[in-house]
Parts: structure tokens; sequence; C-alpha cells
């Protein structure tokens, strides 16, 4: 066929929008962006052609069309597989909420709910009223609030004690989350002087003694959550910092990070200072985050004295680092979980991934050799039973791991572990897992579904690139 005759068989917009194949794809995206779609895709068949290129037949046409809109109308935000060995990754959305936190929160998003509405008296009520109870019953505090993320908490807390006046920090706390959450620019931003004490391993407490003066407004103590100092250090310990405050009187405030509500040893993990330890060695304020190890949707718990509270809660910053229905109802119903510790490992996946015992872990792997075996078959990669290290993540015991089992995928060479890698995040579920030593390595840790997770991965593509993709 010569050019001109196939651009004369070219159906026009009209006739591709009634081809009934379409009609399903119009019921799907619309009439307004498959018209659009059509348009582009016509165009670009016409300049096809204007290059000596064969013009594709109607039925092609209209299935490239359908994946064209498709693949618009697919979301970056599809559930993956976390198999990178991190259970509480920050970039993956932290913690995975239990069924009853889900349940709640869906209920929230299709009902009118009592919110800030007390429903005995009828009058306005308080958003925070819902958790107040449930928190100071876990944490042994007086009283409690809740903001949106925990680096919120420690804003508003700062802004709140501090505004115009000074807190001391330990060099050894000056802490750095994530590039966005630098200790010095957040008291900055809360218009509080740094005063910082000690040097960075070693920190006393006539340190803190000799930066008291007028201008101090209270004493910052900060969980190294993502580093350890190792080696010739000392530091305060928060019930000697406390007295240190108390004889001052000034507050002090301990911000935890990830803040367990659980004793995690009896978990089998290793230990880290329950948010009820801190308060009880006398920290005025704590504040901890609500999707760390707490296991619940983002938010930042502000917990200790009354007043301090009532302060907080004057705050206008308050209003403008508030929580969300859905929050407030996941998060109810997560801490009441923790009413019953029996069950908690169980129904907070949270904890059942990181508490999941290494057998369990390995007989996944063991299960799965095979039929990734036989899916990977004719691809260039073998597969092998790999023992790996998870990592809680979100800067709880950064140097833990836990022992865990996977499989080890490799290729030929590093040009094609990027592609094989690359592949297994664009399938329909994703599937992440990490590259050491040359090989990509799927931490089965925190795999429950395993029939999903073998659907997913036949839908892999070949992966050799085909000439036209590669041109
Ligand atoms: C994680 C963390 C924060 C920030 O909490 P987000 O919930 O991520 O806002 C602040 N301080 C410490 C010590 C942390 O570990």
């Amino acid at each position: 066929m010569d050019s001109s005759s196939a651009y004369r068989a070219l159906p026009s917009v009209d006739a591709v929008l009634n081809d009934p194949g379409v009609a399903a794809i119009l019921d799907r995206h619309g009439r307004e962006r498959v018209t659009a779609v059509a348009r582009q895709a016509l165009a670009e068949v016409r300049s096809a052609i204007g290059a000596g290129e064969p013009a594709p037949d109607r039925a092609a046409l209209v299935a490239q069309i359908g994946s064209r809109l498709e693949a618009e109308h697919s979301t970056n935000l599809r559930p993956l597989f976390n198999l990178t060995g991190t259970v509480l990754h920050t970039n993956l959305g932290r913690a995975l909420l239990a069924e009853e936190a889900v349940e709640a929160a869906v209920a929230a998003m299709r009902s009118a709910l009592a919110l800030e509405f007390d429903l005995s008296s009828g009058r306005r009520g308080e958003r925070d009223s819902h958790l107040r109870g449930l928190l100071c019953e876990l944490t042994g505090a007086e009283d409690a609030t809740l903001v949106n993320n925990n680096a919120a908490a420690v804003l508003i807390a700062l802004n709140t004690l501090g505004e115009g006046r000074e807190a001391i920090v330990s060099r050894g706390e000056l802490i750095e989350i994530g590039g966005a959450f630098r200790m010095p620019d957040i008291m900055a931003r809360a218009g509080v002087r740094l005063v910082e004490v000690g040097t960075t391993n070693r920190t006393h407490p006539k340190d803190y003694r000799g930066a008291i003066r007028p201008e101090t407004a209270l004493i910052l103590k900060v969980h190294t959550s993502n580093y350890r100092i190792e080696g010739f250090t000392a530091e305060v310990a928060g019930k000697d910092l406390a007295a240190i405050a108390r004889e001052a009187g000034v507050p002090l405030l301990n911000d935890l990070g990830s803040g367990t509500l659980a004793d995690l040893s009896r978990y089998g993990l290793a230990k880290e200072p329950t948010v009820r330890e801190v308060v009880a060695e006398g920290a005025d304020l704590v504040t901890f985050s609500g999707d760390k190890l707490l296991g619940g949707p983002q938010a930042g718990f502000i917990v200790g004295r009354r007043d301090l509270i009532a302060a907080i809660n004057r705050n206008p910053m308050k209003r403008a680092l508030r929580v969300d229905k859905l929050r407030i109802a996941a998060m109810d119903a997560t801490l009441r979980l923790y009413l019953n510790p029996e069950r908690l490992a169980e129904r907070l996946p949270t904890l059942r991934l990181l508490a999941r015992p290494l057998a369990s872990v390995e007989a996944a792997a063991a299960r799965l050799l095979l039929p990734v075996a036989a899916l990977m078959k004719g691809r260039g990669v073998s597969v092998e039973l790999c023992r790996c290290a998870s990592q809680i993540g979100s800067g709880a015991l950064p140097t833990e791991t836990i022992p865990s089992a996977g499989l080890r995928l490799a290729v030929a060479g590093g040009k094609e572990l990027e592609e094989l890698a690359g592949a297994l995040r664009e399938l329909p579920r994703p599937i992440l897992g990490h590259i050491r030593e040359g090989a990509l390595i799927l931490d089965l840790r925190c795999l429950e579904d395993e029939a999903a997770f073998l659907e997913s991965l036949s839908a892999l593509p070949p992966l050799d690139p085909s000439p036209e993709a590669a041109a």
C-alpha cells in the first residue's frame, strides 16, 4: 500500500469512537479522554505513515488507544510487595494498619460521626477526646494530645514552651531524620534559640546545669533513633535530666521518635524505651510517632503534664496541625488493640511482621523457591534460598537486625540486574527487593499473601528488550 492510500484507509476520529470495540473504553474513561487519546494516536499514525511505515489495522489502533488510557489510569499509589527487608519503610508508607483500624477508617469515610460532638450532652465536643483516655491509660501520662506527625508534635511543643527563649540540648542528640527534619532547623522555626551543651560523644549533668539561665525555657532530650554513638560515651539519663529540669524550674521535653507502647522484648525484639517508662522517669512532655513502632496511621502524640498539654491545645498552630477523622478513627482502633497485649502480635501487622519467627519466613522461602524458579525459567535468572537480615526501619533500633530469609535472584550482569529490578517495579502489583552483592534479594519477612505474590510475578514480561523497545 502506498502512503496516500494508507492515509485514506485511516479511520476518522468519529469512526474510531463508533467502533464497537471502543464502547467499553468509552464507558470506562468517558468521551472526552477517549476522543483526545484517539486524536493523538491518529496523528502519530499519520506521521508514521509519512515516515514510510505501514498503517496499523483498526483493531490494533483500538487496542493501542485502550492500553494508553489504561496506563494513564493506573496510579503509582497501587499496593506493592515490600520485600526490601525494612519493615517500617518511610518511603513505602510505614506501618500497615490492623484490620480493626482499616474498618474504623472506612466507616469514618462513609458516614458522619461525632468527631467534635458529645453524644451524651448533645453539645460541641473535642476531637482529641476520643484518644485522650486511651493514651493516658497506655502511657501513665496525665493528659495527651495529637497532631499530624511527630515532627509537628516537636514543633508545636517547642513553640509552646519556648518561643523567644532558649532550649538546652546535648550535642550528641542534634539529630537529622530523613533530610527534612533537622533538630536545629525545627527549633529555629519554632522560634526557640538552641543552646548546645556537651560534646558529640559525651554530655554530663554539669553541662546542662551550667547552661541554665533566666532565658532557659526548657531542656530537650532527643532519642537518637537512627544512629548510635558508641565507644567513649556518656549521656545524662532521662531520670537525672528530669531532676535537673525540676531543680531549674523548667520542663523537660523528651522526643522519643518511634516510641513504643509495648515492651518489645516480650516479642523477641531488642528493648526500646516505652513511652510509659519515659513518662515515669519524669519527663514533663513526651513526643512520639503514630506510624512507627506503634503501628497506626501517621500522627504525632504529645503526652504529659496537664497544664502544658492545655497550653499546646491553645496554640493556634494546633488547628493547622490537626488530624482528620479517618486517622483519628483508625488510631482509636489501633490503640484499643494495646489493651489486650496477648493478642497484639497477632492483630497488629507491624508487630506481627517484626516478631515473625525465622522458621516461618524460611518455610515461606522454601515453599516459593520452585514456583518462582519456574516463573523465571528462560529469562536467565537463577533463584536460590538465602538468609538475610531485616531491619525495623523508621529510626527504631538502628543497629539491630532481625535474622530473616528470602530468595536470591541472580542474573548475568549489573545491567541485567537493574533490568530485572526495574521490571519487578513495573508489575501491576510491584515487587520491591534490595540489591546486595550483585543479586536481587527478596526478603520474605513481610510477605503474607504468597498466592498474590506469585500471581503478580507471573505477569512479568520477557526480560530481553525486544528490538522495537530498544529502538
Ligand atoms: C521519626 C522521628 C521524628 C519525626 O517523626 P515523624 O513521625 O516522621 O514526623 C522526630 N524525632 C525523632 C527522634 C524521630 O525518630
